[in-house]
């Protein structure tokens, strides 16, 4: 069976493309609007991953993503307009296992979804790199890496 994307996007522009291109790779792809809704459907549906923009009504990104850690493990994906490392830090903090920043393009969300839900089921890449956060593991050369500087 395909994979689950909940997105939760509140504009519903870029909602509907978004959407759409998931669908096209493969996914199916459930939507909510707000943070609250985006909770509740996370429960209910258990997707498989989540794509999560983080300027949301009501309960804003960076809570959901806390409260879904509380939770879960679902592989979090954020959506970021803002460009600074400190907010990308902060939501790598909280749990979120990569972001994109916006505006986005669809090819470049669906490579971060397949590349974030590969190394949810414990997958190395082609390459046979296990990449998690900053750290990436050679499997070959057994050889681990910080930020592309070799550590050991
Ligand atoms: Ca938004």
């Amino acid at each position: 069976m395909a994979e689950t994307i909940l997105l939760v996007e509140d504009e519903m522009r870029i909602a509907r493309w978004t959407q759409t291109y998931i669908e096209k790779a493969g996914y199916g792809c459930i939507w909510a609007s707000n943070g609250k809704d985006a909770l509740h459907m996370a429960r209910r549906e258990q997707p498989d991953l989540i794509v999560l923009d983080l300027m949301l009504p009501e309960i804003d990104g960076w809570t959901v993503c806390e409260h879904l850690r509380e939770e879960s493990d679902v592989p979090i994906i954020m959506l970021t307009a803002k460009v600074s490392e400190q907010d990308v830090i902060q939501g790598l903090r909280l749990g979120a296992d990569d972001y994109v920043k916006k505006p986005f393009s669809t090819d470049e969300l669906i490579a971060s979804i397949e590349a974030t839900l590969r190394r949810a089921n414990g997958k190395a890449g082609p390459d046979n790199r296990l990449v998690v956060g900053n750290l990436t593991l050679d499997l070959h050369t057994r050889q681990c890496f910080l930020r592309d500087q070799a550590i050991g």
